[in-house]
């Protein structure tokens, strides 16, 4: 069987968004010791647009979190994977996160930051799944809402595939199944990365 993903966000329309964030950013943390953290691996590819899209002069460094495995089911378990390479005693966070689904993961990264003494702890999400949560998430910037639908692309895997969509989309549920079964059997007959056509 073969993968299919559907359009849910173009090219254009993320970019309209980061913009906009940007610009929020840019407006609230003026004058301000601004170092964002993206996540990874998800969220590398927002974070290198969000902070080209920021006017001001600041840092960034990431952290490196396993929350799925192979699968697209949340397993409650937040692994970190890389540190942060730099201590951020005094430092305004920005944790940039590509999706908010649970919850778990954001929760215990700002548990795990607060512990580091930084001046402010921030969260800007692309995207939330409020459909999904199992706690209560502080998200201070946000892309998009999203309903209940596993999503690939602009950064998002499913199995490590899909991240280099420049678009968002739905992966298709009838083709999960198969694509679990065949991950290291064989090569996706379409591979997903036909334009977006919204
Ligand atoms: P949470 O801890 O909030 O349940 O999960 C956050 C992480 O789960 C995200 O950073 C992302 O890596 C992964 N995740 C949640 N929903 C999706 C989804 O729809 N698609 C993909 N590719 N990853 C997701």
């Amino acid at each position: 069987m073969a993968y299919r993903v559907q359009p849910l966000l173009s090219a254009d329309r993320i970019a309209e968004r980061v913009g906009e964030l940007g610009v929020e950013i840019t407006r609230d943390y003026s004058g301000r010791n601004l170092v964002l953290v993206g996540v990874l691996k998800g969220s590398f590819v927002f974070a290198a647009d969000l902070m080209r899209a920021i006017d001001l002069p600041m840092q960034v460094d990431f952290l490196g979190v396993r929350s799925y495995g192979e699968g697209t089911v949340a397993s409650g378990v937040v692994q970190i994977t890389q540190d942060l390479s730099h201590p951020i005693e005094q430092a305004d966070i920005l944790l940039v996160e590509d999706i908010i689904d649970t919850g778990l993961t954001v929760a215990h990264l700002m548990k795990l930051l607060a512990t580091r003494s930084p001046a402010s702890v921030a969260v800007c999400a692309l995207l939330h799944k409020p459909a999904r949560a199992r706690v209560a998430s502080q998200i201070d910037y946000l892309g998009f809402t999203v309903e209940d639908r596993f999503l690939v692309g602009y950064g998002l895997d499913f199995a490590e595939r899909y991240r280099n969509l420049p678009y968002i989309g739905v992966l298709d549920e009838a083709s999960q199944g198969a694509e679990e079964e065949n991950l290291t059997a064989r090569t996706p007959k379409t591979s997903g990365l036909e334009p977006p056509k919204s």
